[in-house]
């Protein structure tokens, strides 16, 4: 069910807010034993609260709906694991501001949901407490890091999740799940209460079952937040550059479509869009010539600022503790019992392109890089109102297959870091499935608070499919 029907059945009274909840728990007990998406179920606080008007806002956005909340976003009261044995028991003060927006309102937090450790990954295969399986074959991953969302999304345990993306964790995932993924624009979500990664990057976004979910999920968490300085208020696209009566530009950047690009994916991109041309959108030809440089200079911005935010987890202030003789052996044996392989390598790369001598050669560097890609997305823009590209280049991979070697995991964000960089909204829509039965998404990007025109393309991407 998705959140639009739910809502319709409420209005209409041939569904409770008890029956919804009853219903996610119950997909939860029969799917999660095999698919573990979750890392904590509020099944008890749930079943207590079983009245209806304990959570029915009536008429509120989302009054009633089953959400689940990737494990690095703040809900008062409850545990925020992150994914990490440094986290294991850490119980969050206070709600994200998001959580607080969800509550106003009207809806069912039902759990958290498993990650890569701090959003590290692309897999799940990071998470200290073992990995999420993809609903559609139990031998591949979800996709990561917002795994564990996009999973129990698919599987119908919840009917929208939320999940966080600094180079495409959240819709790497959903393409992988077959669900639909929206990365907002930078700055046009509050990321107070999100257990931060990569500052500069980190986003908080719904996936779902259907476009207009994500619309509707977007439209509840957006906003200015005093508390993040970095939001601002979204303009009304009525004022904006995007004139509806025109038809719409995509872009298609020859760079996305090249080497490395699964033939199957490409071949459900490429028909996916000719279905958009016949339909009246027009289709260009377009260069982000920066885009080769895309990756390193994300794997250079973003361990930077991890090892610059992850250095407040040191066994003092917050998490797992180890004692130890002076206060640097309790930070160095916190630090080595709490953090994972992944995390360990990205805290050491981020220390070293930080360093003294090769600040200048690495870091600077990479954001002078980021300008350019920025600014490629700039130029496009002008021509075009939309850019399209896979959201990946392959289907789900099984486990194991990418675990050992970190740069074949890290060259399936190639196609969603570039977003990030750049700060665009980008949103990923299911196009179709591979020969096994797996899914395949679609990625549209579009210019800075310009998620409505993401939304249209992708409403008319779901009516063809
Ligand atoms: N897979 C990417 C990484 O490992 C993206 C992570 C994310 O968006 N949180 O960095």
């Amino acid at each position: 069910m998705t959140i639009r029907q739910a809502r319709d059945m409420i209005a209409r009274r041939e569904t409770t807010v008890h029956d919804l909840t009853d219903h996610a728990l119950k997909a939860i007990r029969t799917h999660d034993g095999a698919i573990h998406a979750f890392l904590d179920v509020y099944e008890e606080e749930l079943t207590r609260h079983s009245v209806s008007s304990q959570f029915g806002i009536e008429g509120a956005l989302l009054a009633g709906i089953p959400i689940a909340i990737k494990d690095n976003i703040l809900i008062a009261g409850k545990k925020a694991t992150a994914g990490s044995k440094m986290l294991e028991t850490y119980e969050a003060a206070y709600d994200a501001t998001v959580i607080t927006k969800l509550k106003e309102a009207g809806a069912v937090f039902i759990g958290k949901t498993n990650m890569d450790e701090f959003a590290m990954g692309s897999s799940t295969e990071n998470s200290a407490f073992g990995p999420t399986k993809n609903p559609h074959d139990p031998a591949r991953v979800p996709g990561g890091s917002s795994g564990g969302s996009a999973a129990a999304v698919a599987a119908g345990e919840c009917i929208a999740a939320l999940g966080s993306d600094t180079g495409g964790s959240i819709r790497q995932p959903a393409a992988f799940c077959g669900v639909v993924g929206l990365k907002p624009t930078y700055g046009a979500v509050s990321r107070n209460g999100l257990i931060a990664m990569a500052s500069s990057l980190d986003v908080i976004g719904p996936i779902t079952k259907t476009v207009e979910d994500a619309e509707i999920m977007f439209n509840v968490i957006k906003g200015k937040d005093p508390l993040d300085s970095t939001t601002v208020e979204l303009h009304n696209m009525e004022h904006g550059a995007w004139n509806k009566e025109k038809k719409l530009r995509i872009g298609v950047p020859k760079e996305y479509f090249g080497e490395g690009l699964h033939p199957e994916v490409k071949q459900a991109v490429e028909a996916a869009l000719k279905m958009l041309h016949d339909s009246g959108f027009r289709i260009h030809d377009i260069s982000l010539p920066h885009s080769d440089y895309a990756l390193a200079a994300y794997y250079i911005i973003m361990p930077a600022e991890i090892s610059a935010n992850l250095a407040r987890l040191d066994g003092i202030r917050y998490g797992l503790s180890k004692d130890a003789d002076d206060l640097l052996g309790v930070y160095m044996k916190s630090r080595r019992a709490g953090f994972g392989a992944e995390v360990r390598r990205r805290i050491i790369l981020g220390t070293y392109v930080l360093s003294a001598g090769y600040y200048d050669a690495y870091y600077t560097k990479a954001q002078q890089v980021r300008s350019l890609i920025k600014r490629d997305f700039e130029k496009a823009f002008e021509e075009v109102d939309v850019i399209v590209s896979p959201t990946t280049p392959t289907p789900a991979f099984k486990f194991g297959e990418k675990s050992n070697d970190p740069v074949e995991m890290y060259l399936s964000d190639i196609y969603t870091v570039s977003a990030n960089l750049a700060g665009i909204p980008a949103l990923s829509v299911p196009c179709g499935v591979s020969k096994d039965g797996l899914p395949i998404g679609i990625q549209f990007m579009g210019r800075w608070f310009e998620e409505e025109i993401l939304f249209e393309v992708g409403k008319e991407v779901e009516k063809m499919i």
